[in-house]
C-alpha cells in the first residue's frame, strides 16, 4: 500500500480523484498487488525555465513533465500553460492520459507536461523563449518514439511549433513526429484543431440517446470557451441542440431559447470573452451555468468544477466531460445518487488525442491523409470506445467512469504483465 499523501483528504486535488478513480477500478479486477506500480509514475522531470523578459529582467519559472506509463508505448500527452501547474496536478492529467489512450486503443503511455505561469501576463516573444527552453531542458526525455507533447490549457499549435523546431535544431534535423497539434502547414493533421470537440459532440449525441432524449431541441449548456468547449457548443448547435449557456473565465451569457453560437464565436474574436454578448443575457455569477434545468452540461474548462460542495444542485440530466477530471469523486457519487449519466473525461475527450495518434502515424509515414479520412476514423474509434464503455457498465452493474477505467486499466495491467518485470 503506497502512502497517502497529505493532501489526499481534498476532494478537489486532482491526484486524489485520479488515485480513488485507480483504486476502484483495480477492486473490480483481479488484479492483486497493481495499485503501487500503477499509481506511481514511472519518470518524473522538475526543471528550471530561466526565461529573458522583454524589459532584461530575469525570471526563473518551473517547468515539469511527468511520464505516468510506458507499458503500451512512448508517453504521450499535452503541455499546459497556466499560474495552476503543479506536480499533483501533472501527476494526476498524465495518469488520466494512460487510461485514455488505453481505452481508445491506440499505442501510447500517458504523459503531461506544463510550465507554471499565466501566459496572459507574457508577451508572444516571452511564451517563445519559454516554450524553447522547456523544450531543450527536456531533450533527453522527449521524441516521436519516447514521449509526444501536445496543446492543452494555455498552448496552441504556435506553442507546438516552436517545440518541434527547437527539438529538431538540436537533433540536427526535422522530426515532425516529436510533438502534435501543430499547424497543418508544418505536419499537423487535418482535423486535429476540432478533434477533441467533434469527439465530445459524438459521445454527447449518443448518451443523449441512450437517455432516450431527442436530439433537436435538447438543451445544453457548455461551460468553457476554449480549445475543447467552443467548437463543442458550435457542433452542438450545428446537430439541433439548443446551447442555452455558455461561459468562460470571465463570466457567462445564457439565452433560454438557444444562443446564436457562430455569433457568439464571432464575438470572441473580437473581444476575447463571451461577456457582452448582445444576443444574451449574462450570468451574474458564471458558475450558475453548471446549476440550469438542461439535458446535456458539458464542464469544458479545468478540474474539480463539480465538487461536494455543489454537486447536489446539478440539474442535468447528461454530464459530458470535455475538461479532464472536471467532476471531483464525492461529487460523482452525488450525481450517481441524483441519477445524472456522467460520461467520463477519459472518453469523451479522447477524440483530441486519437487524432493527436494519426498526426503522429502520418508524420511518421510522411504520407497524408484527408479531412474526412480524419474525421470518419475518429468517429469510428469514439463509437467503438462509447459501445464498449456502455457494454461493460451494463454487464458490471456500475457507472460508466468505473466501467470506463476497468477496461483501460485492465488493458495497461496486462500490457505490464505481459512484458514482465525488468530485471
Ligand atoms: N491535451 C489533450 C488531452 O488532454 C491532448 C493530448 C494529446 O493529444 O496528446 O487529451
Amino acid at each position: 500500500m503506497t502512502t497517502l499523501l497529505p493532501t489526499e483528504v481534498e476532494d478537489r486535488n486532482p491526484l486524489v480523484a485520479a488515485r480513488r478513480q485507480l483504486r476502484d477500478a483495480l477492486a473490480e479486477l483481479d488484479l492483486p498487488g497493481m495499485f503501487d506500480m500503477l499509481a506511481t509514475p514511472r519518470r518524473e522531470v522538475t526543471v528550471s525555465v530561466p526565461l529573458r523578459r522583454d524589459d532584461g529582467t530575469v525570471e526563473v519559472l518551473i517547468g515539469h513533465r511527468v511520464q505516468h506509463n510506458l507499458s503500451r508505448g512512448p508517453a504521450k500527452g499535452g503541455v499546459r500553460f497556466s499560474p495552476h501547474v503543479h506536480l499533483d496536478e501533472v501527476r494526476a492529467l498524465a495518469m488520466w492520459m494512460t487510461w485514455k489512450c488505453a481505452l481508445v486503443n491506440i499505442p501510447y503511455g500517458g504523459a503531461k507536461g506544463g510550465v507554471t505561469l499565466d501566459p496572459r501576463n507574457y508577451s508572444r516573444g516571452e511564451l517563445q523563449r519559454v516554450a524553447r527552453r522547456y523544450t531543450s531542458e527536456l531533450m533527453p526525455v522527449l521524441g516521436p518514439a519516447t514521449d509526444i507533447p501536445a496543446p492543452d490549457i494555455g498552448t496552441d499549435e504556435q506553442v507546438m511549433s516552436w517545440m518541434m523546431d527547437t527539438y529538431s535544431v538540436n537533433r540536427g534535423h526535422t522530426v515532425l513526429g516529436v510533438v502534435t497539434g501543430k499547424p497543418v502547414a508544418l505536419g499537423g493533421s487535418l482535423g486535429r484543431a476540432s478533434a477533441t470537440s467533434r469527439g465530445v459532440v459524438h459521445v454527447a449525441l449518443a448518451a443523449l440517446r441512450h437517455r432516450g432524449v431527442a436530439v433537436a431541441g435538447s438543451r445544453a449548456a457548455v461551460q468553457g470557451f476554449g480549445k475543447v468547449g467552443r467548437d463543442a457548443a458550435l457542433l452542438l448547435a450545428e446537430a439541433g441542440v439548443q446551447v442555452v449557456a455558455v461561459s468562460d473565465q470571465y463570466g457567462a451569457v445564457h439565452h433560454p431559447a438557444g444562443l446564436d453560437v457562430t455569433a457568439l464565436a464571432a464575438h470572441v474574436d473580437a473581444t476575447g470573452s463571451v461577456v457582452g454578448f448582445a444576443g444574451a443575457d449574462p450570468m451574474d455569477d458564471g458558475d450558475d451555468l453548471l446549476f440550469l434545468d438542461l439535458d446535456l452540461l458539458v464542464p469544458a474548462a479545468v478540474e474539480a468544477v463539480i465538487n461536494a460542495d455543489n454537486a447536489h444542485r446539478v440539474r442535468a440530466s447528461v454530464v459530458v466531460e470535455g475538461a479532464n477530471g472536471p467532476t471531483t469523486p464525492a461529487a460523482d457519487e452525488v450525481l450517481a445518487d441524483n441519477g445524472t449519466l456522467v460520461v467520463p473525461d477519459i472518453l469523451a475527450n479522447a477524440g483530441g488525442v486519437v487524432v493527436s495518434y494519426f498526426e503522429w502515424v502520418q508524420a511518421n509515414q510522411a504520407y497524408w491523409w484527408s479531412e474526412s479520412d480524419v474525421n470518419n476514423r475518429l468517429a469510428e474509434r469514439m463509437q467503438l470506445a462509447w459501445e464498449s464503455v456502455v457494454e461493460t457498465a451494463e454487464q458490471r452493474g456500475t457507472s460508466l467512469r468505473r466501467a470506463a477505467m476497468v477496461l483501460a486499466v485492465d488493458r495497461v495491467a496486462n500490457a505490464h504483465l505481459a512484458r514482465g518485470l525488468y530485471p
